[in-house]
């Protein structure tokens, strides 16, 4: 059996350091918001190229952090809108209707699959403040386009990197682009904890500082609380395991970059579209979406012969119960791929061989 994604055997890539780490947190009888916390928020600003890094608990709390601390700040208000790609995960939309924002549903380029910046343009109203970019399945959404509207029509520009840690704009990183940054370390994320884990970047200290205090019951000060606001930590276990992790985030990425050249030369089925990347060293292929409208069947051939794979996702937000007001909208594209997207394994654990014998079986179906 080929598992989408074997973290047992991504774990053990680092596994000795790893169990060190947690050792060092087990024997220090600190357990929160201690110094393994602080050592990495400070090597991942470093990293990402961000003046502050807050640990909080996970992504969805990260990005729903960024809307507060903005509505706290005066910068956004209840009922802006927030222009969002359609084929995004849930908790990118949940961060934004959770915090009384209105989110706007915006369909993505199907060559890139990423937020269309025409599209996005023409949704912009007098109520847009913001647009929350996300760099699905590990690629750059980012682009001078999307600047453009940010900078035309004076919207905050807020990345959702839960999928794209190490990406790179114009060497840059994902996650220093925009005005703040939400960032998730889920375990099967590129770069993953053992737990739960996230983090907010930004170069922005007022929006840092309220970040911080929100995510600390509203508190500044020990039992003195300037917001109504929540428990959202980092523990130092997780802290202490990604510090360990980031410094492989390359040299994992650059793995997940073979794998993905594999794929790419070896696919030739011929009803596949594989990912066309032109600025491929950028792409950290968290997935390695390929779009079939045999989907259904090719997974199915694929599961008979021992290869696990995934749909990100089954079911577009627009047509989930918990949005049930925007059931009547028609997004082509988001359906699209979300009648068609089939990820393949991928992760830097997957052997030259596994990836060659899904190759094989891909190749060898007949349609
Ligand atoms: C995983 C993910 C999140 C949420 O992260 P959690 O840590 O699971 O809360 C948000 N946005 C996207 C695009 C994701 O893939």
């Amino acid at each position: 059996m080929i598992k989408f994604l074997d973290l047992e055997k991504v774990t053990a890539l680092h596994g000795g350091e790893i169990a060190a780490a947690v050792d060092r947190v087990v024997k220090s009888g600190q357990y929160l918001l201690g110094r393994e916390v602080k050592a990495f928020e400070d090597s991942y600003s470093h990293y990402t190229g961000t003046g502050y890094t807050i640990g909080v608990a996970n992504g969805l709390d990260a990005l729903t952090l960024i809307f507060r601390a903005y509505i706290e700040l005066g910068a956004l208000r209840p009922g802006d809108e927030v222009i969002v790609p359609a084929n995004t995960y849930i908790a990118s939309i949940l961060a934004i209707s959770e915090n009384g924002l209105v989110p706007v549903l915006v369909e993505p380029d199907p060559a890139t699959l990423q937020l269309d910046a025409a599209k996005a343009e023409a949704a912009v109203t007098p109520r847009t403040r913001a647009i929350l970019l996300v760099h699905l399945y590990g690629r750059c959404a980012y682009n001078e386009a999307i600047e453009h509207i940010c900078s035309g029509h004076n919207l905050l520009l807020i990345e959702d990197n839960a999928q794209a840690h190490g990406c790179l704009y114009n060497k840059r990183r994902t996650g220093s682009l925009g005005n703040a940054a939400g960032h998730s370390f889920y375990p099967g994320k590129n770069l993953g904890a053992l737990g739960d884990g996230g983090a907010v970047t930004t170069d922005d200290p007022e929006l840092a500082a309220t970040v911080r205090t929100l995510a600390n019951y509203g508190s500044e000060k020990k039992y003195l609380f300037s917001y109504r606001g929540r428990n959202s930590r980092l523990d130092e276990i997780q802290a202490a395991v990604l510090g360990v992790k980031l410094k492989y985030i390359d040299s994992d990425n650059a793995r997940r970059r073979e794998v993905a050249k594999m794929y790419i030369n070896g696919i030739t089925y011929p009803d596949v579209i594989l990912p066309r990347v032109s600025d491929f060293d950028s792409h950290v292929f968290h997935i390695f979406p390929i779009l079939t409208p045999d989907r259904d069947k090719l997974q199915q051939h694929l599961q008979d012969n021992g290869v696990q794979t995934l749909i990100h996702y089954p079911v577009p937000p627009h047509k989930q119960r918990c949005y049930k007001e925007w059931g009547g909208l028609s997004l082509p594209v988001t359906e699209m791929i979300h009648s068609r997207e089939l990820s393949l394994p991928i992760s830097p654990a997957i052997t030259d061989s596994e990836v060659r014998t899904v190759i094989e079986i891909i190749n060898s179906r007949q349609s």
